[in-house]
């Protein structure tokens, strides 16, 4: 019976509005709409801060060239992801992406090129890797990606098809586009485990990817072939 709204202001721009509803008819005194106009100043301030505090931090975690996340973003979110398979004793994969021979293109073609090819292959990453997936730009031309719930060999089909479809792109007939290096390293994390040492083997089986002669996917392994002996 009663409706009394009070835009919320926030440096003379309407950002919200504070509704108020009363079964009884005229509900609402001018004492009401003061009462309530100044409570609708300080919504406004604590929403708008709020706000702009989510923004600011999705930024901070955000890789500008790219879009996807940044190591800040890998060291929060990422651990988040970890810890979650720790307590849910799920697998989780984690992929090491690095571009194949990437000083070459941009030596030859530029920087601007260079940067074109980096937002492509991570646009492709992705398009590729599931919601859940975490995509991280780790490096200038290196990305991790954690795969919660994946064992090694599923990760090693997303590994194949992201790498297969990154060697069949072009932006022109004219300008080679990079081929792409993955290392792979899966295991149900225990309570003792560390991020980092899932993403330190990821990259030693990059390494042996590079070693065995680019664009392949390699897994980490105990096996002694595996370090080179
Ligand atoms: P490899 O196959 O062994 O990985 O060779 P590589 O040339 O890719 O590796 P290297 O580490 O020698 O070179 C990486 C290059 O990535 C050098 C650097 O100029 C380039 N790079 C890093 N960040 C950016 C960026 O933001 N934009 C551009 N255009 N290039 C970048
Ligand atoms: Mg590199
Ligand atoms: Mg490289």
């Amino acid at each position: 019976m009663s409706w009394l709204g009070i835009p919320l202001v926030y440096e003379q721009k309407v950002i919200g509005l504070l509704a108020l509803d009363n079964s009884a008819l005229n509900a609402y005194t001018e004492r009401h709409v003061r009462l309530a106009s100044s409570l609708a100043e300080y919504i406004a301030i604590a929403f708008e801060h709020s706000r702009r505090h989510q923004l600011v931090t999705h930024q901070a975690m955000t890789d500008k060239l790219t879009g996807l996340a940044n190591r800040y973003g890998l060291e929060t979110t990422g651990i988040e992801i970890f810890q979650d398979s720790i307590e849910r004793d799920h697998f989780l994969s984690v992929l090491m992406i690095d571009i194949d021979h990437f000083k070459q293109i941009n030596d030859t073609y530029g920087h601007s090129y260079g940067d074109a090819v980096l937002q492509l292959i991570a646009a492709t990453i992705r398009s590729q890797v599931r919601n859940k997936d975490y995509a991280v730009r780790y490096g200038g031309e290196e990305f991790v990606v954690l795969l919660p719930e994946l064992s090694t060999r599923e990760a090693l089909i997303v590994a194949e098809r992201l790498r297969i479809k990154i060697s069949q792109m072009k932006v022109d007939k004219d300008r080679k586009f990079p081929t792409v290096s993955i290392g792979i390293y899966a295991a149900v994390p225990g309570s003792m485990d560390i991020l980092h040492e899932f993403i330190r083997k990821a990259d030693l089986a990059l390494y042996t990817a590079k070693e065995a002669g680019r664009n392949r996917s390699r897994i980490w392994s105990t096996n002694p072939e595996f370090f080179g002996n």
